[in-house]
């Protein structure tokens, strides 16, 4: 069997990088001390505040690997990777502007328009639209290749029709990039297009999905002739196969994939270090830190895979795999080595981080691509299978 090498080579934050780290904290302190958020573990799915957003963008922090002219500073992937870990260390609300600054720009940035370029891509950059991923469906998530939501040739664009299913923050979004059939093709994945719906449209229906915890993140989203000028079809009619293939390494690759737990497991090292007599908490909780180490070196080599034009699709699968795992590890250890009531309103910043990290976890794997799937683009990138 012929195997293939995985590429992760040592990457090492360098110095331009570092100072980011300094930027990103001075500014979490004084949002910290302007009271303009309380920190939450998942807080980049949980924490939304088009406020926070914007003054990310003011101060910044948005759009750092893009050009100039669309509002981004032509910074590097691992500066980007320092401004992402710092965030989520801090537990901040970043969720208006999450998936629009990781995927939807960097697609538009690669396969957009002049005219989307220009309309969308520096509000991004100044944390003012929030975006949505209209892809899975009803009866379509892993298999994304046979959603069944189409666009219908009309003059001057396109009429879309169909049901998209888990949609993070449909009901704020400004914009809503749709998967659909825009030619039946023998080969599935030939005939698929992406088209960018403006939002409120006429024709679309945003249905609440409720989490766990009762808290309102996605949605059902129904689609009824709602028309798409050309002008927003992204990329290539007939392209969208190669343009969500190149999106879903930026939306899979980074340090959210394994720090949506990090704000527990620091007072999880606060509760081992309050009991050092316990041998097992600390090995326990040593282990995790560890963990975390190996998958940050994974995705620091991923960041620097990326700056070198590489699209490290495998890789990024993988540590998506591992990191979900670790975030739920997480929540698993605290729950057994530490009890406490979990509660969402508790005043104790444990039994909080708790209580989000358990009800969130289920969500941890299946986000992004289910593990197993990841699994097999894995052993497939190896030559195993
Ligand atoms: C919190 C959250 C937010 C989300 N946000 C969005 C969003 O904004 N936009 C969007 O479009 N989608 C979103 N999703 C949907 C997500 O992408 C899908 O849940 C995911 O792709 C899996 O699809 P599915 O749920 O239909 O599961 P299925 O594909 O039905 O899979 C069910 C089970 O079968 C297994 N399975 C399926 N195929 C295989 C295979 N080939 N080999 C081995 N095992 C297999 C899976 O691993 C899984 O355990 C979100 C999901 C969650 C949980």
């Amino acid at each position: 069997m012929h195997h293939t090498p995985l590429r992760l080579e040592p990457g090492r934050l360098d110095a331009r990088a570092e100072a980011r780290r300094a930027q990103v904290r001075r500014f979490l302190d004084e949002a910290r001390a302007a009271g303009q958020f309380e920190p939450s573990c998942d807080c980049w799915v949980k924490g939304f505040s088009r406020a926070f957003s914007r003054s990310a963008g003011a101060a910044g922090l948005l759009g750092i690997t893009w050009p100039r002219a669309f509002g981004g500073q032509e910074g590097s992937p691992l500066e980007r990777f320092v401004v992402i870990e710092e965030l989520l260390a801090a537990g901040a609300p970043v969720g208006a502007h999450w998936i629009a600054e990781r995927q939807m720009g960097p697609s538009i940035l690669r396969f957009g328009n002049d005219r989307q370029k220009a309309e969308i891509l520096p509000r991004i950059a100044r944390g003012e639209l929030v975006m949505a991923a209209g892809y899975s469906e009803p009866d379509v998530g892993s298999d994304l290749a046979s959603v069944k939501t189409r666009a219908e040739r009309v003059e001057g664009g396109w009429r879309l029709t169909g049901t998209k299913v888990w949609t993070t923050q449909g009901h704020h979004a400004d914009y809503m990039f749709v998967l659909c059939r825009t030619a039946r093709e023998e080969d599935r994945h030939a005939g698929l297009s992406i088209l960018i719906v403006q939002l409120p449209a006429e024709g679309v229906r945003i249905r609440p999905i409720l989490l766990l915890t009762g808290e309102h993140h996605f949605n059902e989203v129904s689609m009824d002739g709602v028309f798409v000028p050309d002008a927003m079809v992204l990329g290539q009619v007939n392209d969208g196969w190669n343009i969500i293939s190149s999106e879903l390494v930026h939306e899979r690759s980074g340090p959210e994939r394994f720090m949506s737990t990090f704000p527990l497991l620091v007072e999880l090292v606060r509760q081992a270090q309050a009991t050092p007599q316990d041998a097992r908490a600390l090995v326990a909780v040593g282990e995790l830190v560890a963990r975390l180490r190996a998958l940050r070196n994974m995705s620091i080599s991923i960041a620097t895979a990326l700056e070198q034009g590489q699209v490290p699709q495998v890789e990024a699968a993988l540590v998506k795999d591992l990191g979900t795992r670790f975030e739920g590890d997480v929540a698993e250890t605290a729950r057994l080595l530490f009890p406490a009531l979990p509660s969402l309103h508790s005043a104790d910043l444990y039994a909080r981080y708790l209580a989000q990290s358990v009800m969130h976890a289920p969500a941890f794997t299946l986000r992004g691509g289910a593990n197993e799937v990841l699994r097999g683009i894995v052993a497939r990138g190896l030559g195993m299978r």
